[in-house]
């Protein structure tokens, strides 16, 4: 069996998703349709719901394409907000709108309605993106379907950004669902350049790309991971997360892990510091590796299992959950992994300078004099757990700033690109930003939503810089 193969059970038409679809209350105000509450692009979900309820798939895909541009990434990989939010959420389980989302998407493609459609006209204009995330991708989508003439800079060997070389195979297939997308869009008239990497390889420089171009976008992620500046540190055996998740999709594509390019976890103690998507990925990567054991040290507590005061609907609710990667790790070795409320010391080596072990101690959260939470080591809780893979999984700091600093773009105190929300355009003239580079970590759903709208800031920038009307 191909352990790397997508774990999300199929969403097909059938029984289940007709009685999902028709739960939905048809709210006055849906408030899993609006950005602040639920669904960053808008998805019309009262409106698909119903028409998959009807059977009228066509035109369900036809709504749900007016605001998500990948509701295949969207439908695998976002933790759906607009569940989070749905008005039948007060008092039971949500509408499972994200496998209807999922489905609708997934049906199109079988049925054979996605088909490249290049935009008939083209207006002259040329726009450079820099990065293949979803939030470059929505960008350049958008733009191309307007008649721009788009080139989509990369610098890995795919492209995807994080939906390509983050987010792993079992959450998303690379080749079936990634690549499909991206060929359609390639089909459609986008040019797509990999291995570029823009601003430090002499062949991508920024002054050429400005040159070149009527308008850059830059969606280059926020790939500074935070680091854990403790004893150790430099041991042999303990790296970013990214490390291990980066080369084992590329060796799993490249070559079915054959060529032995990649970080493997197999017979290893694994010790994960940091939750989030990221950590779960790297606990079922390691899983599917082979290791011989399984830690998830988080510092702050364990969420409540049901929502918490001041934490009330419609807002994201922040719940103890349990993810592909959680259960996998229970079913092999019995238990749920996730350790909280630990603090990692040091990093213990052996006489060859590998990781062996990690010094922790126990804490506890309270408030101090200006109410703020703070958390307190527990005394006397010291413990050394045995560790010869340490994957740090900590989240990330913001974009990196060569691109900015050689722009002039300023940044903002979190090192994030400074582009006003909903404006989307930065200090300099003609040079937008988007997505995880601009807003910092955050999900696929929030890239396509601020590609989208970046896009037409940019539309409307070169409309104006013409002074004509399309
Ligand atoms: C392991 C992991 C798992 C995740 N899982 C989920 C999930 O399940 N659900 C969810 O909603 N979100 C998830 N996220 C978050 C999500 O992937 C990101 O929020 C999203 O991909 C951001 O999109 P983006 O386009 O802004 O940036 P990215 O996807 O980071 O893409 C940026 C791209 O720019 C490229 N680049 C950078 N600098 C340059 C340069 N100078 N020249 C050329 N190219 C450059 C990078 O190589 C990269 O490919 C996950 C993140 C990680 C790390
Ligand atoms: S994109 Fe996310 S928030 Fe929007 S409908 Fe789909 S699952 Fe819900």
């Amino acid at each position: 069996m191909n352990v790397w193969k997508e774990v999300m059970e199929e969403s097909r038409p059938g029984p289940v998703l007709k009685i999902q679809s028709a739960r939905c209350m048809d709210c006055g105000t849906p408030f899993c349709h609006q950005e602040n509450s639920g669904c960053p692009p808008g998805n019309k979900i009262p409106e698909f719901n119903e028409l998959v309820y009807q059977n009228r798939w066509r035109e369900a895909l036809d709504r749900l394409l007016e605001t998500n541009n990948f509701p295949e990434f969207t439908g695998r990989v976002c933790p759906a907000p607009c569940e989070g939010s749905c008005v039948l959420g007060i008092i039971e389980n949500p509408v499972s709108i994200k496998r209807i989302e999922c489905s609708i998407i997934d049906k199109a493609f079988e049925e054979g309605w996605m088909v490249p459609r290049p935009p008939l006209k083209r207006t002259g204009k040329k726009i450079a993106i820099i990065g293949s995330g979803p939030a470059g991708l929505a960008t350049a989508d958008q733009l191309n379907r307007t008649g721009h003439s788009v080139t989509v800079y990369e610098r890995a060997d795919r492209i995807g950004g994080l939906m390509m070389y983050g987010v792993p195979n079992m959450k998303t297939d690379k080749v079936n669902i990634v690549q499909r997308r991206v060929n359609i869009m390639a089909d459609e008239g986008v040019k797509f350049v990999v291995n570029a990497d823009v601003g430090v390889d002499p062949s991508y420089s920024l002054d050429r790309l400005l040159e070149d171009n009527d308008a850059i976008v830059l969606a280059v992620g926020a790939t500074k991971p935070r680091d854990l500046a403790v004893p150790g540190r430099q041991l042999s055996g303990v790296h970013f997360a990214m490390e291990l998740l980066h080369a084992n999709t590329k060796s799993l594509l490249d070559s079915n892990l054959r060529d032995g390019h990649y970080i493997s976890a197999k017979g290893k103690k694994v010790v994960v510091i940091g939750g989030g998507d990221t950590g779960t990925d790297c606990i079922g990567t390691s899983i599917r590796h082979g290791c011989s054991s399984i830690v998830n040290l988080e510092l702050l507590p364990r969420p409540p299992q049901t929502r918490a005061p001041g934490n009330s609907w419609p807002q994201w609710p922040r719940i103890f959950r349990v993810d592909y990667g959680h259960q996998e790790a229970a079913a092999k070795f019995g238990k749920d992994p996730r350790s909280y409320e630990v603090l990692t010391k040091r990093f213990v080596g052996d006489e060859n300078g590998a990781v062996k072990g990690i010094e922790m101690i126990r804490v506890y959260w309270e408030k101090d004099a200006s109410g703020k939470f703070q958390f307190k080591e527990v005394e006397g809780s010291e413990e050394i757990i045995e560790a010869d893979l340490v994957l740090l999984a900590m989240g990330f700091l913001g974009p990196e700033s060569t691109v900015a600093e050689k722009l002039g773009v300023e940044q903002d105190n979190r090192s994030n690109f400074k582009a006003e929300f909903g404006r989307f355009a930065t200090n300099v003239e003609g040079v937008f930003a988007a997505g995880d580079c601009r807003r910092g970590q955050s999900l696929v759903v929030w890239a396509v939503s601020e590609g989208r709208q970046a896009a037409a800031q940019v539309d409307k920038y070169l409309t104006a810089v013409d002074g004509t009307k399309r």
